[in-house]
C-alpha cells in the first residue's frame, strides 16, 4: 500500500470565514460513513476505494481498534457501499449531511465568539492577520527573548512568519532546538492554537517549574504553514479546484527520499491525495526545509502538528525505521502517556508508533523529511477529534492546548538529555 501526502486524515484546503448562506452547498448529499475494519484486507480494500473513487478520509481506522470515517459524495455512494457489502465489511452512517455538519460548526464558532470576552488568541480559531499581529506583539514586548522571522511569501503572497525563542539568541550550540509547526493542512483548525499556546507558556505565562524549558532549549515555532489554505475565501471548506492555488504544502519528498522511501503519489492534480508537481513545488514546504537545513545538527525534535485521531507517529512512511527508532519511540510514548493522563473521556488513547505500522504507508511526509533532513527525532502529532473529525467545536480548544503542552514539555525534557549526550560525545571526539 502506498499513500501519498501524510498519514493524517487531511489533504485539502479549508476555509475560515463567517457563515453565509450556501457556502457549504458543495457537500450537499455527501455523507461520512463509519467502517468497521476487521483486518488488513479490509484496510486495503478501503484504501483502494479511497484512491479509485477519490474519497476523503476523515479518519484512518485501525482493525479491531478504531473505525475508519470516510466522506463519500453522492455519485460514489453506490459503488462504495456495494464494494463493502460484497466483502462483508460492516459500515454505518456517521454524518448523514456534511453540509449541515459544517453549518453547525459555523454556528458553534459564532456562538463561541459571542459568548466569551475577552479571549486569549489561542482559545479561538483566529484569523491569519490576528496570528501575525500576535506574533509581532510578543516579539516586540520580549526583544531579548523572542525574534520574529519572516520566512517569505506563500503561493498567494502572504507572509509566512515564525518565532525564534531563546535566552541566548540561538548562539549556544550546546542547546537543542525544538522545531514545532502547525497547519500544513488547512482544515485542521485546532493545530495553530496549540502552537500559539506553546508560545504563551514559554514566554508570557511561564511557570516556575518550566523555566528549564526556556533556559536549556531554543524553540522555533511556526504556527501557520499554509496561510493560503487557511484564509481561502471561496466559501467552500474543502474545495478541490482551489487546492491547486492553495496547496496543502504536502510535497516534501526530497530526491533522496523518493529514491529510498518510495513513490506512489497520484499524478492527477484534482485527486484529494495529489502531492504537488515535484518535490518542494510549493514555497511553504521550502521554508520548512530551509529552517531544518539552517539548524541541521541542532534540531532535536521536529513536531509536525496535525488533526485528528490521537496519534504520535514517526518515520519512515514505508515502514522502515531510522537507526534511533527506539529512543524516538520511547520519547513518543512518554508524550502520549502525558497527554492521555489528561484526556477527556470522549477522546481515544494516543497510539504511538511508526506511521506505516500504526496507520498506512506514506511517501513525501513532513515527518519523513524532518528525519532525513537532520532532526534527531521527527514526529507527526495528530490531536484529538472527539468524534467531530475536523469540526472540533472551539469549546474544546483550551483542553487540547493544555493537554498537548504537557506532551510537548515531556518530549522537550527527555530529548534535551539525549541531545546533551550527543553533543558532549561529539565534542569529546574533537
Ligand atoms: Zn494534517
Amino acid at each position: 500500500m502506498q499513500r501519498s501526502v501524510l498519514v493524517c486524515v487531511c489533504a485539502a484546503a479549508a476555509v475560515l470565514g463567517g457563515a453565509r448562506a450556501g457556502r457549504h452547498d458543495a457537500y450537499s448529499s455527501s455523507a461520512v460513513f463509519g467502517v468497521q475494519l476487521r483486518n488488513t484486507s479490509d484496510l486495503e480494500l478501503l484504501h483502494n476505494l479511497e484512491l479509485n473513487l477519490d474519497l476523503d478520509m476523515w479518519q484512518y481506522g485501525m482493525p479491531q481498534v478504531r473505525d475508519a470515517m470516510v466522506m463519500v459524495p453522492p455519485h460514489a455512494r453506490g459503488k462504495f457501499l456495494s464494494a463493502l457489502d460484497k466483502e462483508g465489511v460492516s459500515h454505518y452512517m456517521h454524518v448523514e449531511n456534511v453540509t449541515q455538519a459544517l453549518e453547525t460548526h459555523d454556528e458553534d464558532i459564532a456562538r463561541w465568539k459571542s459568548s466569551r470576552a475577552p479571549r486569549l488568541i489561542f482559545q479561538d480559531y483566529m484569523r491569519y492577520a490576528d496570528i501575525n499581529a500576535e506574533m509581532e506583539r510578543i516579539a516586540g514586548r520580549h526583544p531579548n527573548l523572542v525574534t520574529l522571522v519572516n520566512a517569505g511569501k506563500s503561493f498567494e503572497g502572504r507572509d509566512i512568519k515564525y518565532l525564534k525563542i531563546s535566552t541566548t539568541n540561538f548562539e549556544d550550540h550546546s542547546k537543542p532546538i525544538y522545531f514545532m509547526e502547525a497547519m500544513i493542512h488547512a482544515r485542521e483548525w485546532v493545530t495553530t492554537p496549540v502552537a500559539m499556546y506553546s508560545v504563551y507558556r514559554l514566554v508570557e505565562n511561564r511557570r516556575s517549574q518550566d523555566q528549564d524549558l526556556l533556559d536549556d532549549i531554543d524553540w522555533i515555532i511556526l504556527p501557520l504553514v499554509n496561510p493560503d489554505g487557511y484564509e481561502t475565501a471561496s466559501g467552500v471548506r474543502q474545495d478541490r479546484p482551489t487546492r491547486l492555488l492553495t496547496p496543502p504544502a504536502s510535497e516534501w519528498t526530497a530526491i533522496e527520499l523518493r529514491r529510498s522511501h518510495g513513490v506512489g503519489t497520484p499524478t492527477n492534480p484534482c485527486a484529494i491525495t495529489y502531492a504537488g508537481a515535484r518535490p518542494f513545488s510549493e514555497p511553504e514546504t521550502g521554508y520548512v526545509r530551509d529552517i531544518l537545513a539552517e539548524h541541521k545538527d541542532r534540531v532535536q525534535i521536529f513536531m509536525d502538528i496535525h488533526s485528528h485521531g490521537n496519534y504520535v507517529l514517526f518515520a519512515y512512511g514505508d515502514g522502515t525505521l531510522p537507526p534511533n527508532a527506539l529512543p524516538i519511540f520511547l520519547v513518543g510514548s512518554a508524550m502520549g502517556a502525558a497527554m492521555d493522563a489528561m484526556k477527556l473521556p470522549q477522546a481515544g488513547f494516543y497510539r504511538v508508533g511508526n506511521s506505516a505500522t500504526v496507520l498506512y504507508s506514506t511517501s513525501g511526509s513532513a515527518q519523513d523529511y524532518g528525519q532525513v533532513a537532520g532532526a534527531a527525532m521527527s514526529y507527526t502529532l495528530e490531536l484529538p477529534g472527539y468524534g467531530y473529525g475536523f469540526l472540533v467545536p472551539p469549546s474544546y480548544q483550551d483542553h487540547i492546548n493544555e493537554e498537548t503542552w504537557q506532551g510537548i514539555a515531556v518530549t522537550a525534557r527527555l530529548s534535551r538529555q539525549l541531545y546533551r549526550d550527543r553533543y558532549s560525545a561529539a565534542n569529546t571526539q574533537r
